[in-house]
């Protein structure tokens, strides 16, 4: 079978790989659509040091079901129409013992730790697939997870109907957690140095927008809450700048979520933290957010199609990864269709 391998940094082809028997635990799905994240990106540029190579990218994945090992606890069907949870987790450490397995200790992720979807077929674990609702389209069904990351922080921010959130970053991540925040009847307010991808924003129905090139976040933020300082905030950039920033634009016994990742060390004014009581949160991967994720994604709530810049066939997915490298401006999610 066609399977996307990222040989060693900087190196990515289509090549021809063995199918992966499935064990009693384990279906088999035929891959239909995989997206492709900053992460595979992180694995090609070589940055990310948890990845190990070779391996096939790819956590993504929408697909068919055609075959279904012994152990089927949630009764998934050959034809069944499905999305993959691909954080696979131990069972045993601490944080799976609290039901989080989004940060199990030995936590392995496909397409990361071990290999990925982004290929014809595809062996997982039973349990670990979700039913897609029908009619849902193959496209718009990869975004489930990318969703489901937003969807997990804004759980951890325990959002409320009628609450700011400032959300710093414009990627897919930032996007999702600001549309998401929507259908929670929340109000984003969005930053980004870039103003097309501010338009985009407001195109989504995001009623706020600073570029802190321009202008000084914290004063938008007191203007746009008429005083009151934004009751959350989700970092979603990484950028120290931002990272800085979010303490400033919540107010107190506020939270802050960070989910993007910070290219090195940062420093953290915890006398902020202390003098306004704020709830600082990391946020990482997802848990048991897909239902919801498929729900918002097929009811149109989440418009996740605005967000898809391209569908490629997986011969092209290479060159386009490589593209993607370049001239990340030009791209949020692009999905790789088989
Ligand atoms: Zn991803
Ligand atoms: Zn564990």
């Amino acid at each position: 079978m066609k399977a996307v391998c990222i040989e060693k940094p900087w190196s990515v082809h289509v090549k021809e790989v063995e199918r992966v028997e499935p064990n009693y635990e384990e279906s088999v799905i035929k891959v239909h659509a995989a997206g492709i994240c900053g992460s595979d990106l992180g694995a090609f540029r070589g940055t990310n040091n948890i990845v190990s190579y070779p391996r096939i990218i790819g956590h993504e994945i929408a697909g068919e079901v055609i075959s279904v090992g012994t152990k089927n606890p949630n009764n998934i069907k050959v034809g069944d129409r499905v999305v993959i949870d691909p954080y696979t987790y131990c069972g045993h450490c601490y944080p799976c013992s609290l039901g989080k397995t989004n940060c199990c200790r030995n936590i392995k992720v496909r397409g990361v730790h071990i290999d990925g979807g982004m290929s014809e077929y595809f062996t997982h674990y039973t349990d670990m697939l979700i039913k897609i609702p029908e009619g849902l389209e193959w496209e718009r069904a990869a975004l489930a997870e990318p969703l489901t990351i937003a969807l997990h922080a804004i759980h951890r921010l325990k959002l409320q109907k009628g609450e700011h959130i400032v959300v710093f970053g414009a990627g897919t991540i930032g996007l999702l957690v600001a549309m998401a925040s929507l259908a929670y009847e929340a109000i984003p307010i969005i930053v980004d140095i870039v103003d097309e991808r501010l338009d985009l924003a407001r195109s989504l129905g995001v009623p706020y927008t600073i570029n802190p090139k321009r202008d000084n976040t914290e004063q938008k933020v007191v203007e746009f809450t008429n005083g009151a300082y934004a009751e959350c905030a989700c970092e979603a950039s990484g950028a120290s700048p931002s990272i800085r920033s979010s303490f400033d634009v919540v107010c107190h016994a506020g939270r802050v979520a960070f989910t993007g990742y910070p290219k090195g060390e940062t420093t953290l004014p915890t006398d902020i933290i202390t003098k306004k009581e704020l709830d600082v949160l990391g946020t990482r991967n997802s848990k048991g957010c897909f239902q919801e994720a498929l729900e918002l994604i097929a009811s149109r709530k989440v418009d996740v199609e605005k967000i898809i810049t391209k569908v490629v066939p997986v011969d092209e997915a290479p060159e386009t990864l490589k593209d993607i490298e370049k001239n990340p401006g030009n791209y949020l999610k692009v999905v790789v269709k088989f």
